[in-house]
């Protein structure tokens, strides 16, 4: 097929939608009545009711969880709660992202809080995995910009020389035998799950990156951890390691 061919089919889609629908509203004025009319309005206040019903349980579910501190997950980790956080997460939130996008509206702000409410969502899950089963996905950026060393298929060629985090970062991989992979971008992030098909992501990467992956990755849980840029995006950039650590812990089933 002709790789125009997409690009015509959808544009004639969306024009025939666009025709059906004033033709519908034109023929609905020239022949219907105003009680029809009448009728239309009220099931329109109806339905955005219900939208609005549902944006405002989506806002105080994640406000919610945003102001209770870990200790408090403990008590509201219970099936109906964390419905509703599942709810807000996968419905709620992605729709607030796109208003933030759409309007250039403190988009890392939202994000960060779509990324802190989605850990507090993961950590209620209490889930613990074997470590073969545990993928952390690292971006490139990681890696000091002059180093020589190649990293793309692991870090055993770092030589750990303290110039940026990977090197403690290969500590951490060898002391919780950890999958590790380094993406260069979502496409690559994406690649390395669906081959290893993990059953729990620890993901460091920008906040955009760490939206647009947690929203895509449906079935896989992923506890998103926001990479420092003190040099602008995308270069010599670092991680928390300690934060890194705690999360390796947290979500590796003990060892006898
Ligand atoms: S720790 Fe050193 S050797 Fe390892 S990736 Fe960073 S700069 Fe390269």
């Amino acid at each position: 097929m002709n790789r125009n061919s997409h690009f015509r089919n959808l544009s004639l889609g969306v024009i025939l939608v666009f025709f059906v629908l004033s033709a519908s509203i034109l023929t609905s004025a020239v022949f219907l009545g105003a009680e029809f009319f009448k009728i239309i309005f009220v099931c329109t206040a109806f339905l955005l009711f219900i939208v609005l019903a549902l944006l405002l349980a989506g806002f105080f579910t994640v406000n919610t969880s945003l102001v209770n501190d870990r200790k408090s997950d403990k008590k509201n980790n219970g099936a109906f709660t964390r419905f509703f956080m599942n709810v807000a997460l996968r419905v709620y939130m992605p729709f607030l992202l796109f208003v933030s996008d759409v309007f250039s509206y403190r988009k890392d702000e939202i994000r960060k809080v779509f990324i802190k409410a989605n850990n507090k969502y993961v950590l209620s899950l209490d889930k613990k995995v074997l470590p073969e089963k545990l993928l952390v996905i690292l971006p490139h950026c990681l890696q000091w910009s002059e180093c020589a060393h190649r990293i793309r298929e692991g870090l055993n060629e770092c030589r750990q020389c303290c110039r940026c985090t990977l090197g403690k970062i290969k500590d951490l991989v060898r002391k919780f035998r950890v999958n590790i992979a380094i993406a260069t971008g979502g496409t690559s992030a994406r690649k390395a799950i669906k081959d290893l098909k993990p059953d729990l992501v620890v993901a460091v990467a920008c906040e955009r990156d760490l939206a647009s992956g947690i929203i895509d990755v449906k079935k896989i849980p992923v506890y998103g951890i926001i990479n420092k840029r003190p040099h602008g995006p995308c270069r010599d950039t670092w991680v928390n390691t300690e934060e890194l650590e705690w999360a390796l812990k947290h979500f590796l089933q003990k060892q006898e």
